[in-house]
């Protein structure tokens, strides 16, 4: 039996892992919709999400002490580059401060309404939130 394989197999089923996170944190908020986001090049989410692979990859990421070298469902937020925590941490991501949480992570600009989203990518979760103009105008993702 590969290693690769049974890596991957860990992979696939932290990935899933982190689909029933998404549903179970949607249903939480009923107003809330799953959806598949399109990640046009050029797009802001597209660049997060590629900042948030490439610091897995170059092994710049700070992880919680519960997080292990095997793939698991990990949370991770704009506001806080390069920290991955698991689902017990998840509290230690919230906004430092109640400024932080009215500033769109886009431009950086205080609102007083920021909607705040969350992606999974493979097994990461990733929130962010976004004033409303400039949140995607089709998809409001
Ligand atoms: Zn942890
Ligand atoms: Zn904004």
């Amino acid at each position: 039996m590969s290693h690769t394989i049974a890596y991957a197999d860990q992979f696939h089923a932290a990935a899933r892992d982190a689909q029933t996170q998404l549903r179970a944190m949607a249903n939480i908020d009923p107003t809330s919709v799953l959806h598949q986001v399109p990640l046009p090049a050029g797009s802001w989410l597209r660049d997060q999400i590629a900042g948030v692979i490439a610091c897995l990859e170059a092994d710049t990421a700070d992880y919680c002490e519960h997080i292990a070298a095997s793939p698991q469902v990990m949370f991770t937020a704009a506001w806080r580059p390069a920290r991955f925590v698991c689902l017990d941490c998840v509290q230690t991501l919230r906004t430092p401060t109640a400024v932080e949480d009215f500033t769109c992570d886009q431009c950086h600009q205080r609102h007083d309404v920021i909607h705040t989203r969350v992606t999974a990518v493979g097994p990461v979760l990733f929130a962010y939130g976004r004033c409303t103009r400039c949140l995607d105008p089709l998809t409001g993702a």
